[in-house]
């Protein structure tokens, strides 16, 4: 057996999904909404189920989504891309990312990541060979400087692995950042993979921007996003990954051997859904801005410390002023005695040095919301001890 995988631990999320579905708890861990999502997306999928292709499409996605993906890159970030050179559509950004690391890493190359770092990234560089350096953000505002920078990236720096927004924290990092990045790869191969997933989840009037729009990374980027989060339809798995014609060329490479295609008609939806108007996307934004604020409202209240979110479907919690350091043990005890689940933030850690942040995932009805506060805070002053 690989010992990577071997070795590897069931992942968080669905660990936690496990415990809750076995407490009857109410979760608020793995990242998905309690809502079905936009109901003439889901029309436009079941049409094309019924009277559309269901045979292969193209490896490379179906031609009216590709230029779908460009065409609300334009509107929304004011990108300009090629659909037909620059574009590819995988089942769903994890098979994205996975796929850039295949088609861009050899052994011993370096591939630098921050962390709290998304799950799957560590174990995926480290079976395409990647020797991981890592940039270690930590709350309350998750940044990250130019020394950081300096201190991971090395001539042999293959691939700078960025999730912005960022899962965990729901830290947001702007164009000053992503210059930083761009100037402390200048004189290395390196190519920045930016998981932009919840480029459409921010808040409190904030813009994406996408690493494509900085200077001196447009042609040595790739730019991941995802239908899943775009539309809350976390189980489509439906990726786009954009990236200049020379690396796609190498990306698509792994792709067709990793899933090949990904099922035309949740494309032909996907396409539909990407040129909805821009008020769709805003009052998604606005109602889950709203969650997060009643969350965070009814965490405070509970007597918890509530760190800022800028982005995704997440809130965090610090331990910290508890005087707990031990994350994992209080999401155990949160979903076993209170009945709510939560994830620990240490599992974004290599090192697990992070032991105080555990995570919220708003997302969800405020009834269900309510509930969990309630139980949270009934169970917290035990809990705390
Ligand atoms: N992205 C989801 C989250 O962060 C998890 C998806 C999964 O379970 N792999 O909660």
């Amino acid at each position: 057996m690989n010992t990577i995988f071997a070795d590897l631990q069931t992942s968080i999320f669905e660990e936690m999904s496990v415990l809750a579905r076995h407490f009857k708890a109410i979760n608020l861990g793995q990242g998905f909404p309690d809502d079905p999502g936009p109901e003439d997306v889901r029309r436009k999928a079941a049409d094309a189920v019924i009277s559309g292709w269901n045979q292969y499409p193209p490896m490379l996605g179906l031609p009216e989504l590709r230029q779908a993906v460009a065409r609300h890159y334009a509107v929304h970030q004011g990108l300009t891309i090629d659909p037909a050179a620059e574009v590819m559509i995988t089942s769903g950004a994890t098979e994205a990312i996975s796929g850039a690391l295949l088609a861009l890493v050899n052994a011993g190359d370096e591939v630098v990541l921050f962390e709290p770092s998304y799950d799957a990234y560590l174990p995926l560089v480290r079976r395409a060979g990647g020797v991981p350096r890592f940039v270690k953000l930590a709350p309350p505002d998750w940044r990250f400087t130019a020394a950081q920078l300096a201190a991971a990236i090395t001539p042999r720096t293959k691939v700078v692995l960025l999730n912005n927004p960022q899962n965990p924290s729901g830290a947001v990092y702007g164009r000053d950042e992503l210059q930083l990045i761009a100037d402390a790869i200048k004189d290395t191969p390196a190519v920045v993979v930016a998981d932009e997933v919840w480029e459409h989840v921010i808040f409190d009037g904030r813009a994406h921007t996408s690493v494509l729009a900085i200077p001196g990374l447009r042609e040595r980027a790739v730019k991941i996003g995802s239908a899943g989060k775009i539309f809350c339809l976390t189980g489509w798995k439906v990726g786009f990954v954009v990236a200049a014609a020379p690396l796609l060329k190498v990306l698509a490479k792994a792709h067709q051997f990793i899933t090949f295609t990904t099922p035309p008609n949740l494309q032909t939806a996907v396409a539909y859904g990407l040129d909805k108007p821009a008020t769709h996307f805003e009052a998604m934004r606005a109602d889950l801005q709203d969650k997060r604020d009643h969350l965070a409202q009814g965490l405070r209240a509970a007597g918890l410390s509530v760190l800022a979110t800028e982005g995704t479907y997440f809130l965090n919690v610090d331990l910290a002023p508890l005087g707990l350091t031990d994350d994992a043990a209080f999401c155990r005890r949160l979903v076993t005695e209170a009945g709510v689940a939560a994830i620990p933030v240490s599992a974004f850690y290599a090192d697990a040095s992070m032991r105080s942040v555990i995570r919220f995932c708003f997302a969800k009805h405020d009834a269900t919301l309510d509930e969990a506060v309630k139980r949270i805070a009934v169970a917290a002053p035990r809990l705390s001890r």
